[in-house]
C-alpha cells in the first residue's frame, strides 16, 4: 500500500471524524488501515465506545446492521451493499414463525449471524463465543437455535440439552469445506501444530480438533499458548491477524481456499470511497431495531 494512500485515509478519517472497523475475515489491506479488527459483536461494542460520527463497518450485512442497532446516534456505512452473508439469509422471519407454531413453548436462540428482522423475533441472541453459556442460562432443556446447524450440534454436545436447529439445514458455505480428511492431512503435514477449529465446522472436525473457539477466542488462545505452530480451520482472513500479532509463531490454513467471497466483496478502495462520503448507509427500521437490541442486550447480560 502506498504512503500516499495511507496518508489520504488518515486525513479523511480526521476530516469526517470517522473510524474504520474491520472484521477478522476482511482483506489484509483493509485490516491494516482499520482502527479496530475483531469479531462482529466486539466491533459493534467498540463503536459504542469510540467518539466518532461516521463508522465504516467493513464486513457483511448482518454485522453492519448490529453496529447500527447498537449505535443509533452514529452513521454506519458498509463499503459494498452486495456483501451479504448467505447463512444469515437462511433464517427468514417466515421460517422462525413456522418453528414457533410447531414448538410454541420453546425459547428461540438466534446466532448473531442473522438479519435484524430475525434477531427481532429471538428470545435471546448468541455469538459463537458465548452460545454454550447462553443456552445453559435458559430455563429449558429444549431450545430452538438458528441458523447454523453445526453450531447447534456443538452447543448440544456441550450442554447436554436438546438443541433443535432452525432451519434443519442452515450452514456457512466456508466452514462446511472442512472435513476429517483435511484434519488428517494437516496432522500429517504439521505434526507438531495445534489444530484450531471454529464451531461452525462440521462435528467430525470439531471432534478431532485440539481447540474449538470463535475467531476472538482463537486469537486469545494462540497468544497465550506456548505452542509455536497452529493449523486454523476458519476463513483464511483470520490468518493475517494471527500472524501479525504473533510474529514468532506460524499459522497454516487447514484449507487454503477457505475464503468467504461475501466478506471479500469489500475492497480497500471501497473503504476509501466510504470515508470520502460514499458507501451504503445501514438503516434498520426503528421497531425492528428496538426488538433486536433487546435480544442482543439479553445476551450481553448473560455473557
Ligand atoms: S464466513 Fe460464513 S458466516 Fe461468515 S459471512 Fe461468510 S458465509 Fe457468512
Amino acid at each position: 500500500m502506498s504512503d500516499e494512500l495511507i496518508e489520504k485515509i488518515s486525513k479523511l478519517k480526521k476530516e469526517k471524524k470517522a473510524v474504520v472497523l474491520a472484521h477478522n475475515y476482511q482483506r489484509s489491506e483493509i485490516q491494516d488501515v482499520a482502527d479496530a479488527v475483531g469479531d462482529s459483536i466486539e466491533l459493534s461494542r467498540r463503536a459504542v465506545e469510540i467518539d466518532a460520527k461516521l463508522v465504516v463497518f467493513s464486513a457483511v450485512d448482518f454485522m453492519a446492521q448490529s453496529a447500527a442497532i447498537l449505535n443509533p446516534d452514529k452513521e454506519v456505512v458498509i463499503p459494498r451493499a452486495g456483501a451479504r452473508c448467505p447463512m444469515a439469509q437462511m433464517l427468514t422471519p417466515e421460517v422462525v414463525e413456522a418453528y414457533r407454531r410447531r414448538y410454541p413453548s420453546l425459547p428461540l436462540v438466534v446466532y448473531v449471524n442473522s438479519l435484524a428482522e430475525t434477531k427481532a423475533l429471538a428470545d435471546i441472541c448468541c455469538t459463537s463465543a458465548n452460545a454454550v453459556k447462553v443456552v445453559e442460562s435458559l430455563n429449558s432443556d429444549r431450545v430452538l437455535f438458528g441458523p447454523d446447524r453445526n453450531l447447534a450440534e456443538y452447543v448440544a454436545s456441550r450442554t447436554g440439552k436438546e438443541v433443535i436447529p432452525v432451519p434443519e439445514w442452515g450452514f456457512c458455505p466456508v466452514h462446511v469445506m472442512y472435513d476429517s480428511k483435511c484434519v488428517e492431512e494437516a496432522r500429517a503435514a504439521h505434526p507438531d501444530a495445534v489444530f484450531m477449529a471454529h464451531p461452525e465446522c462440521p462435528p467430525e472436525v470439531l471432534e478431532k480438533a485440539d481447540y474449538v473457539g470463535s475467531t476472538s477466542q482463537m486469537v486469545r488462545y494462540a497468544k497465550q499458548s506456548s505452542a509455536l505452530k497452529f493449523v486454523v480451520a476458519t476463513e483464511v482472513g483470520l490468518l493475517h491477524r494471527l500472524r501479525k500479532e504473533n510474529p514468532s509463531k506460524r499459522f497454516f490454513p487447514a484449507v487454503e481456499d477457505a475464503l468467504c467471497v461475501n466478506m471479500k466483496a469489500n475492497r480497500l478502495l471501497d473503504v476509501v470511497e466510504c470515508l470520502a462520503g460514499g458507501g451504503h448507509r445501514v438503516v434498520v427500521e426503528p421497531k425492528v431495531a428496538e426488538r433486536a437490541r433487546k435480544a442482543l442486550e439479553k445476551m450481553f447480560e448473560v455473557s
